[in-house]
This record gives C-alpha cells, structure tokens and sequence, in this order.
C-alpha cells in the first residue's frame, strides 16, 4: 500500500480491527518512511445492492453520500456524528439485507425519514420538506444547501424548546 503523503510504498499495518457491523476490516497503518498514519478499509465488493434512483439511472450504494444526506438537516441539532454513522452502518445493514441485486432511493430515503424522525424533529422536517419534492439525492442536497446559507436559527429553532 502506498503512502498517501510521500511517494513511499514502505508501510506497515498498527492495528487492525473490524468495522462497519463486521462487514469490514479497518487498519491503521504507518508510513516507514515519513512516519505519517492512515487508515485503510477492506470491504466485500458488491454484496450491498446497487440504487435506482428516480431518473431510472442505477449507481452503487454509497455510504459517504448517505452520511452526508442525513449530516445536513443534523447540523446545529443535538444528534451527534457517532449516532449519525451508527445509522449509516446499520442502513447499509439493512440494504445488504435486502433480496435481489438493485433497491429503489425511495426505499433508502423512507429509512433515513424514520431514522430522523425518532431523532430529532426539526432534523426530520428539514430532510421531510425537501426530500418530497426533489428527484435526485443531488438536488436535493443542493436546495438544502440553499436553505442552510439563508439566514442564523430562527428562535423557534432553538434547541432548548421542548
Ligand atoms: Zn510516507
């Protein structure tokens, strides 16, 4: 495994250890040559189906983009980035879990509404608002985006409301 951080190939595993709900192992690994660490994963190829998405076109399950999606109406709420990648992991749990070779975004996005849903609801009612109305994933990460530059919490949003 090469460093990322110099042109070394010299690197060396420190620590190895299952992640992902078992369904990965993540090593820690140190460069010989400059000294600098990074983690690499090992994961199955191509047990979790692909998604549909609403165009009709078809991509692989990507967990980075789903944390993302679910990180952006958590943001300034009191849902922690642990809690967040725990649902992530048990998602992609969940899709592995599911029968045949392809699922539909829908089906993932209705998992993420009722993950939100019993976390935090202003969370939930951001990703609700507009989730519903986009296509893609893309858009709607993009009009999300649109809304967070807007303007600080209003006082309604305040955490403190019970
Ligand atoms: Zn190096």
């Amino acid at each position: 495994m090469d460093c990322p951080f110099c042109p070394s190939e010299d690197t060396r595993v420190v620590d190895s250890r299952l992640a992902r709900a078992g369904r990965a192992i993540r090593r820690r690994r140190s460069c010989e040559t400059c000294g600098e660490r990074f983690t690499t994963y090992e994961v199955v190829e191509d047990v979790v189906p692909d998604v549909i998405k609403e165009n009709g076109r078809t991509e692989p399950f990507n967990r980075e983009k789903v944390l993302r999606s679910v990180r952006l109406p958590c943001q300034k709420r009191p849902v922690g980035i642990e809690n967040l990648t725990a649902f992530v992991d048990r998602l992609e749990g969940q899709v592995a879990a599911m029968p045949g070779r392809t699922v539909k975004s829908r089906v993932i996005g209705d998992l993420i509404l009722d993950y939100l849903r019993d976390q935090d609801a202003v969370a939930y009612v951001r990703y609700a608002s507009v989730y519903r109305s986009f296509s893609s994933v893309d858009e709607f990460m993009d009009e999300l985006k649109k809304l967070q530059d807007q303007k600080p919490t209003s006082p309604s949003n305040k955490p403190s409301d019970p």
